[in-house]
């Protein structure tokens, strides 16, 4: 992927705007329908919390019915960013967000985001961020070659990003992680280490340590907790137990839809296994101490 400079990129993030119509909703791909249980969280040293739900089906009323069932709290993520970014719903400008922050007030669950590419920031003010619990993003859109954003998940996307050489293109993804840390306020980086499905059965060659490292040390540096996803069932162990001796702190999240939120099963198998305590897992920081506040950007 050739790069192109910050002007450039500046140039063409403020011509798509936030205001860009968008064409069809798309959806990162979802996990079977799994039966409706409560979550196993015996020996679990902190509260549950699936801090990666979507409401696009459904609405906040069943949403919360379901968080009481299955006695796991829930962390709503809407997207948001430009409008360029193609979901059933992008929250792009202050009025937006207002609106969902005013539809979740009063709700039991923690109010996010799931923030897209690395151009959102400029939709919003700050004080208006600010009133968020969280932001939750991902790697999962990459940069093209003029600058465009690429769905990795999408079909053919083979013939739009060059995967020939398999290591090549580790580099510029593992990179992407870092910079996607680096540029934009992320207070949980999730489905971390997915990979698109040409590449997801070489995973554990090509998530190397050292590969692994560079993710770990720009979530140490940049203060940004890794998820561990029951949908994906990703990172693997080798990669999670990498980052739990570098001190990093975890999310646990289901990226469901209605009615498979919270079905975090496998998240908390992993949590057993590494025997994550309190300390090491994310919750919201308080007012002053949210990503959005303490990062100096742009
Ligand atoms: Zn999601």
């Amino acid at each position: 992927m050739n790069r192109i400079t910050r002007r450039t990129f500046i140039n063409t993030a403020a011509t798509a705007a936030c205001a860009a119509p968008w064409l069809r909703a798309e959806t990162k791909p979802q996990p079977a329908a799994e039966p409706v249980k409560p979550v196993d969280a015996q020996g679990l040293g902190f509260p549950l919390v699936d801090f990666h739900v979507h409401l696009d089906n459904s609405t906040i009323e069943k949403v919360a019915e379901l968080s009481a069932q299955r006695r796991v709290k829930f962390g709503i993520v809407e997207h948001a960013g430009t409008k360029e970014n193609i979901y059933p719903t992008v929250l792009s400008n202050d009025e937006e967000l207002g609106r969902y922050l005013a539809m979740l007030k009063g709700k039991p669950v923690f109010r996010g985001v799931q923030a897209e590419f690395i151009d959102w920031m400029g939709c919003f003010s700050p004080a208006a961020l600010a009133k968020l619990d969280y932001v939750l993003g991902d790697a999962m859109t990459i940069r093209g070659p003029k600058g465009e954003r690429i769905k990795l998940w999408e079909k053919g996307v083979e013939q739009r990003v060059d995967m020939s050489d398999k290591q090549a293109f580790m580099e510029r993804f593992v990179d992407w992680h870092a910079e996607v840390m680096a540029r934009t306020p992320l207070d949980i980086f999730a489905n971390t280490t997915w990979l698109p499905a040409a590449l997801m059965p070489d995973y554990d060659a090509l998530w190397t340590e050292a590969r692994a490292q560079k993710v770990i040390d720009a979530a140490l540096k940049y203060g940004v907790a890794l998820e561990i996803s029951a949908s994906y069932k990703l990172p693997r162990l080798p990669f999670l137990k990498q980052a739990k001796a570098a001190g990093v702190k975890f999310s646990l999240g289901s990226n469901g839809r209605y009615p498979k939120m919270g079905l975090i099963d496998h998240s908390i198998a992993m949590a057993k296994e590494l025997g994550l305590k309190r300390s090491d897992m994310f919750t919201p920081a308080p007012d002053g101490k949210k990503a959005v506040q303490r990062r100096k950007l742009g």
